[in-house]
């Protein structure tokens, strides 16, 4: 990186090493030019990127919405709170580890129906029936077997 007195590239990392619990590497720099040394610090960047609507509207990502969605999703099915918060757990790491700072909404709607599908296919076909707003009933017909299917081809197989 340049050097912030005289904007000279060439910048010599004299010491690197881990702080604040190893979330940070804290770099001493020195200035090949103007041999003045500097500090900068590398963290990860874990901001949940926006969230883009589908009518171009850019929203903070809300936490609480997507519980909400998949709680009711979930609602009066066998699914324990505890399997409710992995799963928005994994969709916020997989938000996070995408690096971008915006995302559509439909990429958090795919989220969460891959994650309901692994925990329950009523709640998964509830959500997805909502969100994909299925064309019509054979559609949503198709779904459901598709699903009875995967589901004998799991009880033959084990
Ligand atoms: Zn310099």
């Amino acid at each position: 990186m340049h050097c912030p007195f005289c904007s000279a590239a060439d910048t010599k990392v004299i010491d690197s090493r881990l702080v604040a619990n190893g979330d940070q590497v804290r770099r001493r720099r020195e200035c090949q030019q103007c041999r003045d040394r500097f500090t900068t610090y590398e963290v990860a960047e874990l901001v949940l990127p926006r969230v883009v609507k589908e009518n171009g509207r850019r929203e903070p990502f809300d936490e609480e919405k997507l519980r909400a969605g998949i709680l009711r999703a979930v609602e009066k099915r066998p699914v324990s709170m505890e399997k409710v918060e992995m799963a928005v757990a994994q969709i916020k790491h997989f938000l996070q580890a995408t690096g971008e700072r915006e995302l559509p909404s439909r990429i958090i709607g795919e989220q969460v129906m891959q994650q309901l599908r692994a925990l329950d296919e009523v709640a998964y076909v509830r959500f997805a029936s909502v969100y994909r707003r299925f064309a019509d009933i054979s559609e949503f017909r198709e779904e459901i077997d598709r699903l009875q299917t995967e589901s004998t081809d799991k009880t033959e197989s084990q």
